[in-house]
């Protein structure tokens, strides 16, 4: 294989997009499964709470600036870009908390949704060198690995219902391989659902192969393909990729993929990379520009606020706070009416804070993962996997009924409120939360 020069994986890929959104848009999105977990109407626990009619919401707010906020939101008005700023400048935390979880509450009731997950990243050679990563390592660099596909193989088992793919643009790779890897894992586990390659991983794929975006995702899709994650969007804004990561696709080749793949009926996630040298602005722009994509091309499953993790980097001296992780959680689930779902991602929130974040307006907290590579490398704390138990307690204590869903969203378990009440749980993994790959690393059981 000739091995691609920079010039040439930078190009631009407008004439492909043009014929990839003129051949996306010809197809009926009926793949497009994820949705159907959406109430039609309202969920009975948005209206009822205990069998009761769930009171009236008679919020005070500390800050008179949420209350002409309060009132669109309560009459479904679609909030704007000066809101969303108020939203972030208010020091109002409870008022901001207390809306996003009525607004999150009408969504999904009660509910709490996470996966029995597996995160994989077959390789940490990457031909980019982004400022704030400390996953990826440089072609020559001794502390790179690349998995073979039985090494990949090796650490699924079968009653996983979601395999998490995400890694570095390897140099050597052809995208081939990266099929292989779905292709292989499907004939092997039939029932895992494979959530597979960001979109900056695809735009990657679409360079080396020199195939349109729609053909990548389209072998993909035969391959085995369920989904795909949403990382890699970073923030969009271009004075912070100039800094940070300036040989990244950018927002618009981002969400061009994923308006690709939603046209396509392939559903996917969407992220931030917060809490670094990006502006409140900038966030909430970044926000608004998720919900226009929404709105013209629908398929995101979930918005997952990431928490920047300082590690070795010296971009700034501390992460977000907790004020600041909650706010982001609550502005988005406010300012994304189209969103099903924003998550409160423990791996880079820490357990507790993930836990507070089902009230302020997540409705999702991911998985159990097992073996967290990338924020890791970065020195997030939290652990590296939970088992089953442990978020079912995150999400009791908070208040909220653990709904244990697939990659798409479809509910397979749920359980009761509290611990000692009967649920509707059933089988062996449901019952005991004991996490049995091969291979793992679980911690916080
Ligand atoms: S963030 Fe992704 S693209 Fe950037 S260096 Fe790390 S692995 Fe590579």
């Amino acid at each position: 294989m000739t091995e691609p020069t920079q010039d040439s994986l930078w190009q631009s890929t407008k004439e492909l997009a043009e014929a990839d959104l003129t051949a996306a848009a010809a197809r009926a999105p009926e793949r497009n499964r994820a949705r159907s977990h959406l109430p039609d109407g309202q969920p009975e626990s948005a209206a009822f709470l205990n069998g009761q009619p769930r009171p009236e919401p008679d919020l005070r707010f500390r800050d008179p600036a949420l209350e002409p906020i309060w009132r669109k939101v309560q009459t479904g008005e679609r909030l704007t870009r000066s809101d969303g700023l108020t939203l972030f400048a208010s020091p109002d935390l409870n008022g901001l908390g207390a809306m996003a979880d009525w607004r999150k509450t009408q969504l999904h009731g009660d509910q709490a949704y996470f996966v029995f997950n597996r995160q994989v990243n077959p390789t940490n050679l990457c031909v980019l060198d982004c400022k704030f990563c400390d996953y990826a390592h440089h072609p020559l660099d001794p502390k790179g690995y690349a998995m073979s596909i039985d090494q990949v193989l090796a650490k699924l088992s079968p009653e996983l219902r979601e395999v998490h793919i995400v890694g570095g643009l390897h140099h050597q790779w052809r995208f081939d391989y990266y099929v292989d890897v779905v292709r292989q894992i499907r004939r092997a586990f039939p029932t895992i659902q494979i959530k597979a390659y960001t979109a900056v991983e695809i735009d990657f794929f679409a360079k080396i192969a020199k195939l349109s975006i729609e053909r990548v995702l389209e072998t993909l899709v035969e391959a085995g393909l369920d989904s795909m994650p949403g990382g890699g969007a970073e923030v969009f804004s271009e004075r912070v990729r100039a800094e940070l990561f300036p040989k990244k696709i950018g927002a618009e080749a981002w969400l061009n993929v994923h308006r690709i793949a939603h046209r396509m009926g392939i559903p996917t996630n969407s992220t931030l990379l917060y809490g670094h040298i990006e502006t409140h602005e900038e966030r909430v722009d970044h926000m608004l520009l998720l919900r226009e994509l929404e709105d013209e091309a629908p398929g995101f499953l979930a918005f997952i606020p990431l928490a920047f993790q300082t590690g070795y980097s010296d971009i700034v001296k501390r992460g977000p706070s907790a004020v600041e992780d909650l706010k982001t959680i609550a502005a988005a689930r406010l300012l994304m009416d189209n969103m099903p779902h924003i998550k409160s991602y423990w791996v880079m929130l820490g357990e507790d804070t993930a836990s507070v974040g089902l009230n302020f307006g997540a409705s999702d907290i991911d998985g159990t993962i097992f073996e967290e590579k990338i924020a890791h490398a970065a020195l997030a704390e939290s652990p590296v996997g939970l088992a089953r138990e442990r978020i079912l307690q995150m999400i009791r204590e908070a208040g909220k009924i653990p709904v244990e869903r697939d990659a798409l969203y479809n509910i397979v378990d749920r359980y009761p409120i509290r611990a000692s009440e009967p649920g509707t749980a059933t089988g062996d993994i449901a019952s005991t939360g004991q996490v049995t790959a091969p291979g793992q690393v679980v911690a916080g059981a």
